[in-house]
């Protein structure tokens, strides 16, 4: 078919279009935030060392000498989240605030930050305290090959984790309510209707409270799916451009992207816990612990090994997530049809993601394809039906 503007030329129109200036702030910001990954992973070896020096799950274990086992499994698991969390404190406060407010990505008060990380840091606790729980009673009980059986652990706690998070969770940090009658929710009922999602799961949420960006997500499985919108997003998109966004969340939905998650970190989680459980001892000398694998006062070591391969792995994980984010914006562009209204709303988020990175860099790190890939797409979809 032919057509006046070929793909290319229209991509390199709209990504020219955010300017110079932002084009080398976006570069700045997202090259920062792959700096921090390696900058995590340090303050998790001072932590892990810190753990270890000063003994303190080994003189807590002694203090909960008398508590039942499970419980002061439990009390060990969830003080390792909460003292962690002091000790990354500065870390947190200038990667997920001082430097979200210098490059305007937010405008959170300090205060409201620090309460909302409280809060997280209590949930995160109590919830990291549980896994780890279980997790100790399955090496106990299974032995050698526990390891296998960690996949299905983590399938079901995801599970359950999507399950209440919407309801439970997400309520606490945001306000969910339905989008206000009018076109805007009527276009984005016509949308859920199509692929079967119920009309009343498709929400707005305060997202500006903590975020400038220009967003979207799907969350929750069975009953408790839904799909929001910030109201960042639904107050500077056109209805087109919300009409593209909406499509590409009901996308993940209807292409069932969260089982894969859930199924991807499940085989993940066995072979992270496989080549833990071999490593173990080794780190364990590096670091001077003398606790073996099967005691929570060892959880300082496992932690650490689990980010250093979270941190290796990190190229993979985002490849096979960077598929599920082109299947979506192609069934976007097929419900839709919107091509423009799609690489005007990808360029809005080209602010806090470098819109062309280098292929490596795009490669290693990041969990969506770049701004530049997705908007070719979307004007190769429209080259071949004819706008
Ligand atoms: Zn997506």
């Amino acid at each position: 078919m032919l057509t006046s503007v070929d793909p290319q030329t229209a991509t390199a129109v709209y990504i020219d279009s955010l300017g110079v200036d932002a084009l080398a702030q976006a570069a700045a910001y997202t090259q920062g935030n792959h700096w921090l990954l390696l900058v995590s992973l340090l303050v998790a070896w001072l932590n892990c060392w810190l753990f270890v020096r000063l003994d303190i799950l080994g003189r807590l274990n002694q203090l909960l000498a008398s508590k039942l086992r499970a419980l002061r499994v439990f009390l060990l698991c969830s003080s390792y989240f909460l003292v962690t969390s002091i000790v990354t404190m500065p870390l947190a406060i200038y990667a997920g605030w001082w430097r979200e407010t210098s490059y305007n990505r937010t405008s959170q008060l300090l205060g409201d930050f620090l309460s909302q990380t409280l809060l997280s840091t209590a949930i995160f606790a109590v919830l990291g305290g549980l896994f780890f729980l279980m997790l100790y009673e399955l090496i106990r009980r299974v032995g050698q090959r526990w390891w296998v059986w960690s996949g299905m652990m983590t399938a079901l706690a995801l599970s359950i984790l999507l399950l209440i998070s919407p309801i439970l969770i997400e309520p606490l940090f945001n306000q969910y309510q339905p989008v206000p009658a009018g076109q805007v929710q009527n276009e984005l009922r016509k949308l859920a209707t199509r692929a079967q999602i119920p009309v009343d799961r498709i929400f707005t949420y305060d997202g500006s409270r903590q975020s400038n960006n220009f967003t979207a997500n799907v969350s929750g499985i069975g009953s408790s799916a839904r799909i929001a919108i910030s109201d960042v997003a639904l107050s500077s998109a056109t209805l087109d451009e919300v009409k593209a966004v909406t499509a590409h969340e009901v996308g993940h939905y209807v292409l069932g992207h969260i089982w894969y998650i859930v199924g991807l970190y499940a085989l993940l989680s066995i072979l992270f816990f496989f080549i833990s459980a071999r490593s173990f001892g080794l780190f364990a000398r590096l670091f001077g612990l003398k606790a073996p694998l099967d005691s929570a006062v060892g959880l300082p070591v496992l932690m650490f090994i689990i980010s250093l391969l979270g941190f290796l792995g990190e190229p993979i994980t985002n490849s096979l997530i960077r598929a599920n984010e082109l299947a979506a914006d192609r069934y976007s562009l097929e419900a839709v049809r919107l091509p423009d209204a799609m690489a005007g709303a990808l360029v809005k988020t080209a602010e806090y993601r470098d819109p062309r990175p280098h292929p490596l860099q795009e490669f290693l790190f990041y969990t969506h394809p770049s701004v530049e890939r997705r908007v070719l797409m979307a004007m190769q979809w429209k080259a071949e039906h004819g706008g």
